[in-house]
């Protein structure tokens, strides 16, 4: 169906990176109304303070993209210089009682030199073989980094994020999120002690003030934005639809697609209540705690002494994050963990958490099974005839960061505004 000029009404449902983003993109070509159902922007990146210390209750959120066009959009909003700091990563993975750098492959030389000549051992082997291409992420690593590694730290700490054999993890979701170095670079990189730069966090942009809430903040300023406004009903009437009884020409779906099947009527939806239902996903319990001094940005836990998988050194990022001068952190945890098995946990982890308060969000990793892709595609082609849109980490069902949910809004505005000046 064509969007023609009269037909001007956008509802965006979920005040998360994705609505924030898509309302700015197009809030001059049309009248555009964000609801959210909680008290402040920001969804998965919202931040609180905790007796002054800043608290991300998902993640430790940092920004930063390969993409110019995105980067070009998100400096708009903000002075690069006065608000935000840029750092350099300087991740470690703790292993062997001592922490070892990041990526594990650069840092070979590091480990115990019986353990180092087996890697290379393997990995040299990798070279000479032409393996058939991995059909999940267990076979992934092993292949790429040899059975040694795989064992040493790849297993168990993808297992603590994913809390599932690895053979059961598609691949899907990996693009550009780990390196993939040949073994040449991995040799290369452990003689000249290289860094890794290719990835989007290896160096990152901070907010001075404020976190990723600072980012939230300003992406909503001039949006017309209902806070406490839970989306229940998104009805078909005529060639409206009717959000929580008040009419829209357009509405672009951010929230979590679990619920829109309760919520949608008037589109014969019926065909996708089951594969919606049997969607899978991960929560995350983030335990803010004060710690020791360190230099690092994040701390990624192989050990089984204990179930959480990262440290996130927030306070290193921003000196206004801490009070009194205490460092700040927080602690992940796949899925619920109660407060008594956190402090049960926080005794065997590294720099010495001393607990502050912790928060569980229930969705924070969807799993793409094999046909999720393929079943949402065919989802937006029955919804967006209707002007309905989906747009997001969970709309979506994709393992994105903020800055592939701003290409992403990118892309739905542009197409958006297409069809309305067709
Ligand atoms: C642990 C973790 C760490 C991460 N770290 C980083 C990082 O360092 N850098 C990075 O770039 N990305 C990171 N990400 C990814 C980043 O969080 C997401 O890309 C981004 O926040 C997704 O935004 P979104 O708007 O798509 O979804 P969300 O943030 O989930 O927003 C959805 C919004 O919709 C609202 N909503 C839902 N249902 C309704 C309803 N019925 N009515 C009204 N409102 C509703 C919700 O309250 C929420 O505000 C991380 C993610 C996780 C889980």
């Amino acid at each position: 169906m064509e969007i023609s000029n009269t037909l001007r009404k956008v509802a965006v449902i979920g005040g998360g990176v994705s609505g924030l983003s898509i309302a700015q993109m197009l809030k001059n070509s049309f009248q555009v109304i964000v609801f959210e159902k909680e008290n402040k922007p920001g969804g998965l990146i919202r931040c609180e303070r905790i007796n002054g210390v800043l608290y991300h209750q998902v993640g430790g959120h940092v920004f930063n993209s390969k993409r110019k066009d995105v980067l070009d959009w998100f400096w708009d909003f903000f002075d690069q210089q006065k608000e935000f700091t840029k750092t350099p990563r300087n991740a470690a993975i703790s292993i062997f009682d001592k922490m070892i750098g990041y990526p594990i492959e650069n840092h070979l030389y590091e480990l115990p030199s019986e353990i180092t000549e087996k890697i290379i051992v393997e990995l040299l082997q990798r070279a000479k073989t032409t393996a058939s291409a991995p059909e999940n992420f267990e076979e992934f690593l092993q292949q790429m980094f040899g059975e040694t590694l795989y064992q040493l730290y790849f297993k168990p700490y993808n297992e603590k994020i994913w809390r599932r054999n690895l053979k059961e993890v598609p691949l899907s979701w990996l693009e550009g999120k780990l390196p993939m170095p040949t073994v040449e670079e991995i040799l290369f990189n452990n003689i000249h002690h290289v860094k890794e730069t290719e990835m989007v966090h290896s160096s990152f942009y901070y907010a001075k003030n404020n976190g990723s809430q600072f980012i939230a903040d300003r992406l909503a300023e001039g949006l017309t934005v209902h806070y406490n406004a839970c989306i229940s009903s998104i009805v078909r009437d005529k060639n409206n639809w009717l959000v929580n009884g008040e009419p829209f020409d357009i509405v672009i779906f951010c929230g979590n697609i679990v619920s829109l099947p309760q919520m949608i009527s008037g589109v014969d939806f019926d065909a996708f209540h089951r594969p919606i239902n049997e969607l899978q996903y991960h929560g995350t319990t983030s335990v803010l705690c004060e710690i020791q001094t360190n230099p690092y940005s994040w701390i990624y836990m192989p050990n089984d002494s204990h179930l959480s998988h990262r440290i996130i050194c927030t306070g290193n990022f921003s000196s206004t994050n801490n009070v009194n001068g205490k460092l700040s952190g927080t602690i992940e945890f796949t899925d619920s963990i109660s407060q008594e098995e956190i402090l049960l946990n926080l005794r065997n982890i590294p720099l010495s958490p001393k607990y502050l308060a912790h928060h569980f969000t229930p969705y924070t990793y969807p799993i793409q099974g094999k046909d999720t892709r393929e079943m949402i595609s065919s989802l937006k082609n029955v919804l967006e005839p209707h002007n309905l849109f989906l747009l997001g980490r969970f709309a979506e069902w994709e393992y994105y960061n903020m800055d592939a949910a701003i290409g992403a809004a990118m892309s739905l505005s542009q197409s958006i505004k297409t069809k309305q000046t067709l």
